[in-house]
């Protein structure tokens, strides 16, 4: 397995290893209209009614503010309407379809959404086909594993070009590190249940080849075989980041994701950052702040594992250094309890995020 100074490489000469990323690559273009050609994804995109939410959130992109310690009980909780940044398909850890997440957004009424599964822009072609055909404003990202100081780290990158040299040699070596890990994990859980192999994992794998694996796969399988009752269950069990079956997975930092993103033209924004439930030690004020130097867009603040206290500390940072203030529900369909649409963030903001990246929202 690789470690995290594989990362650190230059991208010079590097190429996707993974046939699915190139597979999905060659079709990318095809599903782009001619009006989102990569020149033309340079422009200013055209926005659709950016309606205020009312619900005082542009206090969040006031700029600089000397104390961090005065931020308003209001910028605390989600806007009522808006975008949900932060969801998840059959193309990592999701349980639903591309096409089945576009319409719960229509059903819902948001007025648009993020795809960002996890280490992968594979689901983007079909969540563009069916978000056009619906009417449903879409934003292509990905929630990018990193690793710091032992704390793990999710960096949501948004329109960015998929077919930057950094981009994909991160993705392929991190999918790559991912299967390999999750395949040694069901290794070592087969020894105490033989029920559980790698064919009874990889029934769980959805999208085949095009999926990014994770320990959600091992959580379905251990449930199909009657072992656990649920997938928290088994992530509060046997495959808890403290169990003896746990191995992490060989990521980048967060930094080398910020600037991969930054030079491929796209926005990044740090994921649950006051999430205390994955993490022992949070990301510290240090590290954000160098990924703030290194050009980081935005804080997901409004996210169901930041309790209050970390909404100030990070929507105090937000102010302090004029980042914009996210929100998103991490929605994983069937597999988490997380709402779609249960945190959002205000048109006013995913403008400005999206002003001048690589790619356009679609439907925009
Ligand atoms: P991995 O990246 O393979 O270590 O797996 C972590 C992923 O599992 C995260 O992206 C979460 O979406 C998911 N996850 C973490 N905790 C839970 C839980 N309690 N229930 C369901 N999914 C979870
Ligand atoms: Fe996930
Ligand atoms: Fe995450
Ligand atoms: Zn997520």
């Amino acid at each position: 397995m690789r470690g995290q100074a594989d990362f650190a490489q230059s991208a010079a000469g590097s190429t996707s290893s993974n046939p699915a990323t190139v597979r999905s690559g060659a079709s990318l273009s095809s599903a782009l209209s001619p009006s989102q050609s990569h020149a033309e994804s340079q422009q200013q995109s055209q926005w659709p009614d950016a309606s205020p939410s009312g619900s005082g959130q542009t206090l969040a992109h006031s700029g600089a503010s000397d104390d961090i310690s005065s931020v308003p009980d209001a910028l605390l909780v989600s806007p009522r309407e808006g975008w949900d940044l932060h969801c998840h398909t059959r193309f990592s850890d999701g349980t639903k379809t591309p096409e089945e997440f576009i319409r719960d957004a229509v059903d819902l009424g948001l007025h648009g959404v993020a795809i960002t599964d996890h280490d992968t822009w594979n689901g983007w072609e079909r969540a563009t086909v069916a978000a056009r055909k619906a009417g449903m404003p879409l934003i292509r990202g990905t929630e990018i594993t990193a690793h710091v100081d032992h704390t793990s780290v999710h960096m949501l990158a948004y329109l960015y070009d998929p077919e930057n040299a950094e981009i994909t040699r991160m993705f392929a070596e991190t999918r790559a590190a991912r299967l390999a890990r999750v395949q040694e994990m069901v290794r070592r859980i087969s020894r105490d249940y033989p029920q559980v192999t790698w064919e009874s994992v990889s029934a769980q794998v959805r999208e085949g080849s095009q999926t990014t694996v994770g320990r959600p796969h091992i959580a379905d399988a251990l449930v199909a075989a009657g072992i656990c009752s649920s997938r928290s269950q088994a992530f509060a069990t046997i495959i808890k980041s403290t169990s003896k079956y746990y191995i992490p997975v060989p990521s980048p930092t967060p930094l080398q994701v910020t600037n991969a993103v930054k030079h491929a033209g796209g926005a990044v924004v740090v994921a649950h950052a006051g999430d205390r439930a994955r993490n022992r030690h949070l990301l510290s004020d240090d590290r954000i702040v160098e990924l703030i130097e290194a050009g980081l867009d935005g804080i997901e603040v409004w996210h169901r594992g930041n309790e209050p206290d970390q909404r100030q500390r990070l929507a105090g940072f937000a102010r302090r250094y004029g980042l914009l203030m996210t929100g998103g529900s991490d929605w994983h369909g069937a597999g988490k309890p997380n709402l779609l649409g249960e945190n959002l963030t205000p048109d006013e903001t995913v403008q400005k995020l999206c002003e001048g990246r690589f790619l356009p929202v679609v439907g925009a």
